[in-house]
């Protein structure tokens, strides 16, 4: 690509003429596309390292759930031929050196600056810029600023009164000591039961000596199918990139797997089994995003597709109670996010492992050796929070972001985030969010990669023509917002509360469901904000 002339337009006092926040997935590739513009960037990154998600998450068993080759860069095909994924599904360690890798590669590092939290950001009116403080109060002025700070950064602790009475070892699964944990006859308790829970669960299972398992809500999980990759099927993968990559983009999500279209009730009952066996019998989503395409929409649909899964825990697990409990059955199979697992169910008929169900015995506290329910007190070792994160917005909420007048992005959004294509806020010019709320999300990279292109795109039309301001109008968001609520109806899983519908019970007026994500698909996705592009920003207010 060629060099563009460096924007004339951003005064030289300004020190950056963007900043970008995270060195994530995402942030580490809007750096190399603002840097292949001429920009001066700087990223800003809290971590010791790059990789985001994949620095923090390094609890035990944290790996992919999506195809390692189809979650990779796509747009270097140098990089794409010279990296060889090791498993279908890699394991942390794995997707933290490759990121590492990519920051090498492109020679990332020199515009990064790591263990940087930002604190604040403020628009500065007379110059159309941002004055960001890092929370060691050092200050940086840019043009632009860019939100690379992904969509489950925030990671939240549970409102139980006396966690920090604990006196053994405690840790969220989200800030996991690098130099890791034995749990090797150590008595373990776990809270939560999401994805990052069951990777854990499964893994240490493997060697603690008691686990006690605290769910308060069972999840719908399948198997993810997990195997090696040899040289050879790697080099049938890379001479297949271009037609992978073309699939991504077809499918809802940007993954391999896209929704069979045919109706439940259209076939017999024989054959839906036959489906569903096949669904469950390979590798990775298909089982949640290669349903019958009426499964998410339609309550019969989907409560006879969560009756098979139900099935299946009742066969795997031996004793009926404790399967029962397993079960979930205040919500239907796909309609919170499906984590995959390898031999999670088994763990239970393990004799070291116990399931406490907390809505029969709810925790009362943590106390200085374990933690106490309202029937018994278990001894711990070793607590592990795997409670989640305050997700979609609460990465935002933890930045004071303020915008034209003051006016705080956090309080803009307390009745939910309002934007336009999920990358600008009314007020909040120039602020460009990389992935963020009512945005088309799925297969992170591959989505996160088009919010970045798109992105550059803008702040490259903006450059070359000397904008130096670029908004959201009240028109432009209040019709994406509508469009977006719009899609949203009628889809069973903005009714439950999980993360994807911004629920958090540890965080305060996060309690109900919204709709948070756009639930057109991401090709209808890439329709609207290419239309956009190609209009030359018409529905912006450039200036
Ligand atoms: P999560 O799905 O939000 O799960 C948090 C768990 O903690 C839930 O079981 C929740 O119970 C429980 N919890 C929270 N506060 C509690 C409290 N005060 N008392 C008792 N239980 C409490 O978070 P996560 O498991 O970290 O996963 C988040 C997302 O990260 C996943 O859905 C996935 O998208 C992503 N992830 C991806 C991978 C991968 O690609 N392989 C792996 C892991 C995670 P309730 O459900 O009742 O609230």
């Amino acid at each position: 690509m060629s060099t563009s002339p460096r924007i004339a337009a951003v005064p030289e006092e300004l020190d950056f003429d963007a900043i970008v926040i995270g060195a994530g997935v995402s942030g580490l590739y809007q750096l190399y596309r603002l840097r292949e513009l001429g920009l001066r960037v700087r990223v800003f990154e809290a971590g010791t390292g790059v990789g985001g998600t994949w620095y923090w998450n390094r609890y035990p068993g944290a790996r992919f759930d999506s195809e390692s080759w189809t979650y990779g860069y796509s747009f270097s095909p140098e990089l794409l031929k010279e990296w060889h994924w090791q498993e279908h599904f890699a394991p942390q360690p794995e997707t933290e050196r490759y990121l590492n890798h990519v920051a090498d590669k492109f020679d990332l590092r020199r515009d990064i600056q790591l263990q940087s939290r930002v604190a604040s950001a403020q628009f500065q009116e007379e110059t159309s810029s941002w004055d960001i403080v890092l929370e060691d109060g050092r200050r940086y002025s840019a043009r632009f600023l860019l939100t690379a700070i992904g969509i489950l950064s925030a990671p939240t602790m549970p409102n139980i009164p006396g966690v920090s009475t604990f006196k053994g070892q405690a840790c969220h699964t989200h800030a996991w000591p690098k130099e890791g944990v034995d749990f090797a006859g150590k008595r373990v308790g776990i809270i939560g039961t999401g994805a990052t829970a069951v990777q854990t669960i499964q893994e240490i299972a493997k060697t603690v000596g008691h686990l006690s398992v605290f769910q308060r809500t069972p999840n719908w999980c399948a198997p993810l199918h997990n195997g090696k990759i040899s040289k050879a099927e790697m080099h049938d993968i890379q001479s297949r990139y271009d037609e992978i990559f073309a699939l991504c983009r077809t499918s809802p999500g940007c993954y391999i797997h896209a929704p069979d279209p045919r109706k439940t009730m259209e076939v017999s009952a024989a054959e839906r089994e036959a489906f569903w066996e096949k669904l469950y019998d390979s590798p990775g989503f298909g089982v949640w995003m290669g349903q019958f395409s009426d499964t998410l929409t339609d309550r019969e649909a989907n409560r006879l597709a969560s009756e098979f899964i139900a099935r299946k825990i009742r066969q795997r697990v031996k004793d009926p109670a404790v399967a029962e409990k397993l079960i979930p059955k205040n919500h239907g199979l796909g309609t919170r996010r499906v984590p995959l697992e390898t031999g999670y169910y088994e763990v239970y008929n393990q004799p070291n492992v116990e399931l406490v169900d907390i809505n029969d015995t709810p925790i009362e506290r943590i106390t200085p050796t374990g933690i106490k329910t309202s029937d018994r007190e278990y001894e711990l070792d070793i607590i592990i929070y795997a409670t989640g994160f305050d997700a979609i917005t609460g990465a935002f909420d933890r930045i004071d972001i303020r915008g034209v007048d003051g006016v705080r992005l956090k309080d803009l959004w307390q009745d939910g985030p309002q934007t336009y294509l999920g990358v600008l806020v009314e007020g909040f010019p120039n602020m460009l969010m990389v992935m963020g709320p009512h945005a088309g999300l799925g297969n992170f990279t591959r989505t996160a990669e088009y919010s970045v292109e798109w992105v550059t795109g803008l702040i490259q039309f903006a450059t070359e023509r000397g904008v130096t301001r670029v908004e959201a109008t009240s028109a432009g968001v209040a019709e994406w917002t509508d469009h977006v609520m719009a899609l949203g109806q009628g889809q069973l899983m903005n009714e439950i509360s999980s993360w994807m519908t911004g629920v958090n019970r540890n965080v305060e007026g996060k309690q109900r469901p919204r709709i948070m994500r756009y639930s057109g698909g991401h090709p209808a996705y890439r329709e609207h904000c290419d239309a956009v592009a190609a209009s030359g920003y018409r529905a912006l207010a450039l200036g």
